[in-house]
């Protein structure tokens, strides 16, 4: 008998009849013994028309009001499905991410956890509830609703998990767990069992959005038992089943000795890359350019310097592609002629695609392998940035989807390892 936290996202949540669905899901592991804590997100779809609700009145929609709005769609999911569990006769109880003390800090709309009340839940887990909470959304200490940022939920689900000392976190979703690459994209893409911590906070970090990032951190940082699995099977199914399906994210000391060298394929789309030609090889050119940018609250990704020819260099980023003309514009106005740069140029057409895998560290030529298949297929690579498990290229996005199967192929990811 555990404490086990469910976490449903969109699609698992995406009408009446997947909610019941849920619902019944729930109601196996509450009578196999389990105390059951649910994070939901909102139906899906609604987050998106919530913000285009506000973006019809402001174009840059001012971030305290849009987590007003944006949080709603949570707060309708946990009142259904608490209705759901007690139409099956459980005892059942929703809250707000503010209901259940999910303190943040203020950064609306990419909030940060800094701490969870948890005696309350705890107290409804001991009288045989099952506690049903929005994910997605907390509260600063000055009251303000906030929200975790796309995705979130995942976080709100760790973040409980964590808070609560929860024996697993079980991330319920619209595929049946971590693939090699997004099914979606590459169908012949596998499952993989299990994954490392490391590997999925890599992959979650270059845009395999199965995971939001954070989610990963907490679980990694709190070593939360974490697996991702399917809501959509038979909520039926044997409980024994459903526990040990899916994908579970492990400590690399848990793994076995035969590791594949590469475990995934991430990309990313929201990607924009930015060149500063003609400027001055000197020190302190890339505080002279970054600075601005990071003033302006803007991540700066990949960077690139050539080494100067008569003193001379070019120097080259990526940013998210939504922060893309407000870097220009940083540049433009408040760097440019200050550094004497010849040119400003960008390209907000790129894509970055990453592989991944821990086995790099002890296996050369994985490398020289990727560039060759991306040579073969005629594909550009216009930037390249490497850590001990990952290389990742920034290429045209047109080739985005041809650069993943290709590699997909050559690492010949879709056999069994
Ligand atoms: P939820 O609404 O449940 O949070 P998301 O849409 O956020 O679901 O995440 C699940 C989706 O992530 C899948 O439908 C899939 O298209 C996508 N995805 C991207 N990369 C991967 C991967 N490596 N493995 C599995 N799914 C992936
Ligand atoms: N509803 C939020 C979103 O669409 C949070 C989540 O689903 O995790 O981003
Ligand atoms: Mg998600």
């Amino acid at each position: 008998m555990g404490l086990i936290v469910h976490k449903y996202g969109g699609t698992s949540v995406g009408t009446v009849e997947r909610i019941q669905s849920v619902a019944r899901r729930v109601a196996k592991w509450k009578s196999a013994g389990h105390q059951v804590v649910v994070v939901v997100s909102a139906m899906s779809g609604e987050t998106n028309r919530l913000i285009g609700l506000a973006k019809q009145i402001q174009a840059e929609p001012d971030a305290r009001e849009l987590d007003v709005i944006a949080s709603t769609g949570e707060q309708v999911t946990i009142g259904l499905l608490a209705m759901a569990l007690l139409q099956l006769g459980l005892k059942a109880k929703s809250y707000t991410g503010p209901q259940v003390r999910i303190l943040t800090d203020d950064a609306f709309t990419k909030a940060r956890i800094l701490s969870i009340d948890e005696s309350h839940m705890r107290a409804d887990l001991d009288a045989g509830t099952v506690v049903v909470v929005a994910g997605f959304q907390g509260t600063d200490d000055a009251g303000n609703i906030t929200t975790l940022g796309r995705g979130g939920s995942d976080t709100s689900a760790v973040a409980l998990a964590a808070a609560l000392k929860a024996d697993e976190c079980l991330i319920y979703t619209d595929v049946d767990g971590v693939y090699t690459t997004d099914p979606r994209v590459v169908p012949e893409a596998r499952r993989l069992r299990t994954v490392t911590f490391e590997e999925m906070l890599e992959m979650a970090s270059l845009g395999s959005k199965v995971l939001q990032i954070r989610s990963v951190e907490f679980a990694g940082k709190y070593k939360v038992p974490l697996r991702v699995l399917s809501s959509m099977t038979d909520p039926d199914i044997p409980l024994a089943e459903e526990a040990a399906s899916g994908t579970l994210i492990t400590f690399e000391e848990d793994q076995k000795m035969e590791q594949a060298i590469i475990s995934g394929i991430a990309f990313n789309r929201d990607e924009a890359k930015i060149t500063v030609t003609g400027v001055p090889d000197r020190p302190g050119i890339a505080y002279a350019i970054l600075g601005p940018v990071s003033d302006a609250n803007i991540d700066v990704d990949m960077i690139i310097q050539n080494t100067g020819a008569q003193g001379m260099t070019d120097f080259s980023f990526t940013v998210h592609r939504g922060e893309y003309q407000k870097a220009l514009e940083v540049l433009n106005t408040q760097v440019k002629a200050h550094i004497k740069a010849s040119d400003i140029s960008g390209d907000n057409r790129v894509c970055k695609v990453s592989m991944v895998g821990v086995g790099m560290r002890t296996h050369a030529g994985i490398a020289a392998k990727m560039f060759r298949t991306l040579a073969e297929e005629g594909i550009n690579i216009q930037m390249i940035s490497t850590s001990e498990i990952k290389i990742a290229v920034v290429v045209d996005e047109k080739y985005m989807e041809l650069a993943v199967r290709a590699l997909h192929r050559a690492f010949e990811l879709e056999q069994p390892n």
